[in-house]
């Protein structure tokens, strides 16, 4: 299937690695030109060279923090100046703190607020006036990487579980105030997936508990449908296809891409 994204200008912010980095690398493939964000510039450029190289799309390098303004500003602003046009934003960012109610203090849900609503609040109004300048009937499309938690509460995530709701009545309403616009606004809810993040946590995990990461990796699979976690470059395939025109009816929804963890009705 042709996903018709050639050409088409996208933005995906926290894409240094993990799931990020794997959608930006898809987007490249499918012949869009792509900006990358992340904070810290050497790596960020690095992968955009990668890229460039491995697949001849156009890959712009913009180092910036989503919990500052400024750059979030800048993000916009550089990807605009380049291309001339916008047509997919795709918010992420790390993730909040772990912890229990009574483990975290009030900064760090002031801090949880900034990284993944806040974030995604600013992405969306620094990138609508470019998103709605395109030609209708289909404008653009906006995909917000969430996780399963925001269909199902994970234990010892009260951050996540919590702060990530609010993006998704976010989304739910602007899916809402901007469809008869023609601009789409979609989440996907990430279960447990291969990044590099995880295979730090499973490491930490086996010098805790004085075992292999593979045997933690093993254990923490054990309740995924699959029996495996998902490799990033799966998640990147539900995401890319979401954001791109060939999901034209698809708006309003948070597409989990779990291995069927969430134990939900369908
Ligand atoms: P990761 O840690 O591997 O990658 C996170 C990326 O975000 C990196 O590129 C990092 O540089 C960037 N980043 C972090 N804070 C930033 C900031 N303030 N400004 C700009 N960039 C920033 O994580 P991942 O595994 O790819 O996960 C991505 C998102 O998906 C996270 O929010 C995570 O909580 C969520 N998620 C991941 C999984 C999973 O199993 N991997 C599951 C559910 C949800």
């Amino acid at each position: 299937m042709d996903l018709r994204l050639k050409n088409k200008v996208v933005l995906v912010t926290a894409a240094s690695r993990g799931l990020g980095a794997a959608s930006a690398r898809r987007f490249a493939e499918e012949g869009a030109r792509v900006a990358i964000t992340a904070r810290h510039p050497e790596k960020l450029t690095a992968l955009a060279h990668t890229l460039t190289q491995e697949t001849g799309a156009e890959v712009l390098p913009v180092a910036g923090d989503v919990t500052q303004p400024d750059d979030i500003e800048q993000m916009v602003q550089s990807t605009v100046e380049r291309w001339g046009r916008l047509d997919v934003l795709v918010t992420n960012a790390g993730g909040p703190a772990a912890g229990k109610f009574l483990d975290l203090k009030i900064e760090q849900w002031e801090a949880a607020v900034q990284l993944s609503l806040l974030s995604v609040v600013r992405l969306c109004y620094a990138a609508l006036p470019y998103l709605l300048k395109n030609d209708p009937p289909q404008r653009g499309s906006i995909v917000a990487i969430t996780s399963l938690s925001v269909k199902q509460p994970v234990d010892n995530l009260m951050l996540s579980n919590s702060v990530r709701m609010a993006v998704i009545g976010l989304l739910k309403t602007l899916s809402t105030e901007l469809g008869p616009q023609g601009i789409r606004v979609n989440a996907v809810a990430p279960g447990w997936t291969r990044t590099e993040r995880v295979e730090e946590l499973m490491a930490a995990r086996a010098v805790a508990n004085g075992t292999t990461p593979e045997e933690e990796l093993k254990q923490q699979a054990a309740a995924i449908p699959f029996g495996r976690m998902g490799e990033p470059d799966e998640f990147a395939d539900a995401l890319v296809w979401l954001a791109s025109p060939r999901a034209s009816y698809v708006h309003g929804i948070v597409l989990p891409v779990d291995g069927g963890t969430i134990k939900a009705s369908l």
